[in-house]
């Protein structure tokens, strides 16, 4: 008998990105065992294998084809550099790698970090924000806890990843430059055979459904007749709204699809238009 062929993914085993690699999975469809404590694991419903690492060994696995896909942080893609392929962005860990000086430090520029030193876990990242701006720093790397290196007298300023600022903050730190913007992408090995290829795009064409209902709201909403006309153009609907006759005369119940960046600037426009019970309804999965 022939052997199914099944995609591996490398997933980070515990930390930030664990669960929402996970919970994609599922949304997706895709039914894995819990077993994190073991090495891997396997989906019983799709041809994948899931295997758990350290995010940071995840892009030389997938360059050496230890895994077919990845999911790791941007961060970890463009600090390690290896020969691989981004797939998608998955809408998730989103954070930035800034630099930052302590608390009352005039920062003016990048020219501001000219000759001090730089405590970072990201040292091509930051090398390569320097060379661009044209500053001379020299790059203390270290392996972690980079936020406290100021206090202690190791390094004058940092470059680490912040989501809330709240970190630096305790550390009596700001962050002055952010350079660069991150969230959790698909990559896959650059030389995936066809029969690899087509249940990749399987996944994606699953991710994408489940990222543009993430995007998305159902709306549902009552129009007076006579202004129906006005409130069918404000929405912008995946072709064009549904329209129903109400019960009650002179009514109708419209809905459509809206996208989350205009929904608010939307609804008071439908409002002002005289759209009364509006409903917004979580989309689950959405293919167009
Ligand atoms: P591992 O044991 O796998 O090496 P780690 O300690 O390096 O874990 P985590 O702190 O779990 O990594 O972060 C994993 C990824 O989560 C980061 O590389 C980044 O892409 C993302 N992330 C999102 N927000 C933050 C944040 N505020 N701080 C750090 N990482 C963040
Ligand atoms: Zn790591």
């Amino acid at each position: 008998m022939k052997q199914e062929i099944k995609l591996r993914i490398g997933i980070q085993k515990s930390g930030r990105l664990h669960e929402d690699s996970m919970k994609l999975l599922k949304e997706c469809g895709i039914e894995v065992s819990n077993g994190v404590n073991k090495l891997k694991t396997e989906a019983s419903n799709f041809p994948l294998e899931l295997f758990f690492f350290r995010d940071d060994d995840i892009p030389q696995y997938v360059e050496d084809s230890v895994a077919d896909l990845g999911i790791v942080g941007e961060n970890v893609v463009y600090e390690k550099n290896k020969k691989i392929t981004v797939v998608e962005k998955l809408g998730f860990g989103k954070c930035r790698l800034s630099i930052a000086v302590p608390k009352g430090e005039n920062y003016e520029g990048p020219a501001y970090l000219s000759g001090k030193r730089i405590a970072t876990t990201y040292p091509v990242l930051v090398d390569r924000f320097l060379k661009e701006q044209g500053v001379e720093a020299e790059i203390h790397e270290i392996s972690g806890s980079v936020e406290i290196a100021p206090g202690i007298g190791l390094a004058s300023a940092i470059c680490d990843l912040v989501s809330s600022g709240s970190t630096l903050f305790m550390n009596g730190l700001q962050e002055v430059q952010p350079i660069l913007q991150s969230q959790a992408v698909l990559i896959r090995n650059n030389a995936l055979d066809p029969e690899r290829m087509a249940i990749l795009s399987k996944l994606l064409f699953r991710i994408q459904a489940v990222k543009k209902a993430k995007n998305n709201k159902y709306i549902l909403l009552n129009a007076p007749n006579d202004r129906l006309q006005e409130i069918i153009g404000l929405l912008p609907g995946m072709k064009s709204p549904t329209v129903l006759p109400l019960a009650e005369a002179g009514w109708s119940s419209v809905h459509s699809v809206l996208n989350e960046n205009e929904f608010w600037e939307i609804i008071e426009k439908l409002k002002d238009a005289g759209a009364q019970g509006i409903l917004v309804v979580p989309i689950e999965k959405m293919i167009v």
